[in-house]
Formats: structure tokens, C-alpha cells, sequence
């Protein structure tokens, strides 16, 4: 389907009518939230493509400025160069091919490549050479983040050191990352995640290009997360009492994505309190699923106003399959009935991405949206 722009939701469902589920992006929100983290973020801010790799994502991000993304994957890299000619991106997967390399390098003139391993280094000179910056990507500890991500990536300290010393020996230019987790809704784990990046810039004794601190700036689903501008404190203040010196960069994806989105669903069948719509967890809501995010919703009735008092409603996605409904009820009028529709807010990140097609059901609908996204937090 072609791209359609609206003046607004109401518009949408009116000149539409829509059976099927459709994801709205709002431009304008997203080109907000861009320039909040640009004027607020004592550095450089990247764009973590994964999280919605959607183009007109990813063009309300260039237009508000943003020149550097964080990509991992050749399809990524590719996107991203193909829509913008001066755009900048950082291959930042710890695990990468040999033929996907060479591809980033020759074809692309990729010259950022993060690692956690001498394996990876190993391979990394061997395919693309040295006249690269090598960042080594250092494990946080597991702090308050919903999702994890130094699980399964990110060098101990020690070895932080060594891969850094060695890629400075064999003539790369060296780089930090770390990535405290997803959603991480303490902004301490900043300050504890850069004073473990100064040790080990401390120890290795090489110069450095600049310390990446990732994404993991939260989306404001529930009403007790710090705001934004707590973490941008956090993170300006340990930077100069750390006095490292260097251009700091973050890797937001669902902090800028979050709120420019929402998903239209529509109400197919009512059982009592249970409601059967037209998206769900293997749809664009699969973090809605497990419940740590309660993203704001509302109710909107075809051709009718719906009048009643907000009653918890247990949601059911499209597939055949029992694990596709949502662990959270959502509040909804008690006169909602089938045709009506449900606007699920603040569903930007990994979202659109996710989604599998199984069963048949797939959001392909995507529109832009003028103005404020009614459904934020
Ligand atoms: C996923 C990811 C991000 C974005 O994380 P958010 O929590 O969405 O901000 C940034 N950097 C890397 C390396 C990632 O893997």
C-alpha cells in the first residue's frame, strides 16, 4: 500500500473504514522527540535503526537532524545509505560474517565496527584491515533495565583491555561501547556503565575516538519512570567529572521512536470483557504481551460516540494460536462493541519491526499522520 498521509486519526478512520489494522506514524512527533535528544544529549545522537526501520521514520529523523545511525545488519546499512547520501552508520553487531564485512567495507565504506571478542578482531583485520576504529563493546552490569543486553554481549574489563590494546598495536584506531539494556528506567546505570568505561580507557592507555553509551533511554508507558531530562543530567555530569575528553555519542531507538506511533485495531468480536481485535502479539503488540509496558489506549466508535465508563477488557490478537493475547486488560468504554475501533499509543519501537505475518495476519497499512499523537502518555 502507498504511504497516505491524514490530517488526523479521526481522519483516517473516516475516509477509510478500516477492517484491517494501520500503523500510524506522526512526523511531527517524531521529529520532536530528535531534536529533545539533540539539544539535550551533551553529544552526538544516533538513530538505533532496528527499533523501526521504517523510512518515514527514518526520514523525520534526518530532517530533525539526525546524521549517524546505529546499524547491524547489511540490509540496515543498506537502507539507511540508499535514502540519505551524507548519512553516517555504525556497524555496532559484535557478531558479523566475513562476506557481510567485506560488503560493509567495499560497498558501503563502512569504517566503524564494534567487538567483544579477539575472535571477531581477528576476523574483522582480516577481511577489512586496519584503517577502521575498532569499538569494544564492554558488558554492564545487570542493573534496571527490562531487557537485558549484556547477556549475551560485551567483554569483561579485562578483556576490554586487551582487545583495545591489541587493536591499538596492530594500528586501529579505538573506540568504547556499552549498552546498559532496554528500557532501562534508572538513569544511575549511566553514571555506574561510564565510570566502568573510564577504568578500562584508564588501563589500556590507548587513545580513544569516543565512548558510545547506547540506547536504553526508556519509553514513558507507566507514570513513575524518570523523565528524560534525569538521564541527560546523569550522563553530562559523569562526563565532565570523568573528564575523558572525548565525543560522547548515545544510540537511542525507543526512546525517539516510542511515542511517534500508534496502531489502529479494530474490535472484531466481543465475548462479555474479552475482545477479539485485529492485531496482536505476533503483530505490532508482542511487547505489549508480557505487560511491563502499558502503553495508553483509547476507544473510538464507528459511527457512533461510546459512552461508557472505562472497564478492564482482556485483549485477544487475530491468530489461531492461545498465546496471542496480552498479559495487561486494557481500560475501555463498557458499551464497546465489534466494528469499534482501539488506538494503541507509544507502540514506535520494536513494534512494526517485530511482527511475523503468521496466520495470514500482517499490518502492510502504514500512514502518516499530521500533527500530536492523541494516545501518548
Ligand atoms: C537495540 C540497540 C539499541 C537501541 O536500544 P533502545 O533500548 O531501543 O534504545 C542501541 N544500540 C545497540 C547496540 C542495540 O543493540
Amino acid at each position: 500500500m502507498k504511504v497516505q498521509r491524514f490530517a488526523s486519526v479521526e481522519d483516517v478512520l473516516t475516509r477509510l473504514d478500516p477492517s484491517y489494522p494501520i500503523f500510524c506514524i506522526f512526523p511531527d512527533v517524531l521529529k520532536d522527540r530528535a531534536r529533545l535528544f539533540i539539544d539535550n544529549f551533551p553529544g552526538t545522537v544516533m538513530y538505533a535503526v532496528k527499533c523501526n526501520p521504517h523510512e518515514i521514520v527514518l526520514k523525520a529523523f534526518h530532517e530533525a537532524g539526525v546524521r549517524d545511525f546505529d546499524t547491524a545488519s547489511l540490509t540496515e546499512i543498506a537502507k539507511v545509505s540508499e535514502l540519505f547520501d551524507d548519512a553516517h552508520c555504525y556497524f555496532n553487531h559484535p557478531v558479523k560474517g566475513r562476506g557481510v564485512l567485506d560488503s560493509a567495507n567495499r560497498v558501503y565504506g563502512i569504517k566503524d565496527y564494534v567487538v567483544d571478542h579477539i575472535s571477531e578482531l581477528d576476523k574483522l583485520n582480516a577481511v577489512v584491515g586496519t584503517d577502521i576504529i575498532v569499538e569494544v563493546r564492554i558488558a554492564t552490569p545487570k542493573g534496571s533495565a527490562i531487557y537485558d543486553l549484556s547477556s549475551k554481549f560485551g567483554a569483561n574489563e579485562a578483556d576490554a583491555v586487551m582487545l583495545l590494546r591489541e587493536a591499538n598495536r596492530r594500528g586501529c584506531r579505538t573506540a568504547i561501547a556499552f549498552h546498559v539494556g532496554s528500557q532501562c528506567i534508572d538513569p544511575d546505570a549511566y553514571r555506574v556503565a561510564m565510570e566502568l568505561a573510564a577504568k578500562v580507557a584508564a588501563r589500556a592507555q590507548v587513545p580513544l575516538e569516543y565512548l558510545d553509551i547506547g540506547g536504553g533511554f526508556p519509553g514513558h508507558y507507566k507514570k513513575d519512570i524518570p523523565p528524560l531530562s534525569a538521564y541527560f543530567d546523569v550522563i553530562a555530569k559523569t562526563n565532565d567529572r570523568l573528564a575523558l575528553g572525548i565525543r560522547l555519542f548515545c544510540e537511542p531507538g525507543r526512546a525517539l521512536v516510542a511515542d511517534g506511533c500508534s496502531i489502529l485495531t479494530q474490535v472484531h468480536l466481543r465475548k462479555e470483557k474479552d475482545l477479539y481485535l485485529n492485531d496482536g502479539v505476533y503483530g505490532c503488540l508482542s511487547e505489549v504481551r508480557d505487560g511491563y509496558l502499558d502503553p495508553p489506549v483509547r476507544a473510538i466508535g464507528r459511527k457512533r460516540t461510546l459512552e461508557g465508563e472505562l472497564v478492564p477488557f482482556h485483549i485477544f490478537g487475530p491468530t489461531c494460536d492461545s498465546i496471542d493475547h496480552l498479559q495487561i486488560p486494557f481500560h475501555l468504554p463498557s458499551d464497546i462493541d465489534e466494528t469499534d475501533w482501539v488506538e494503541v499509543g507509544l507502540v514506535g519501537a520494536y513494534s512494526l519491526a517485530l511482527q511475523s505475518g503468521f496466520n495470514g495476519f500482517y499490518t502492510d497499512a502504514v500512514v502518516k499522520v499530521d500533527g500530536v499523537n492523541q494516545v501518548s502518555a
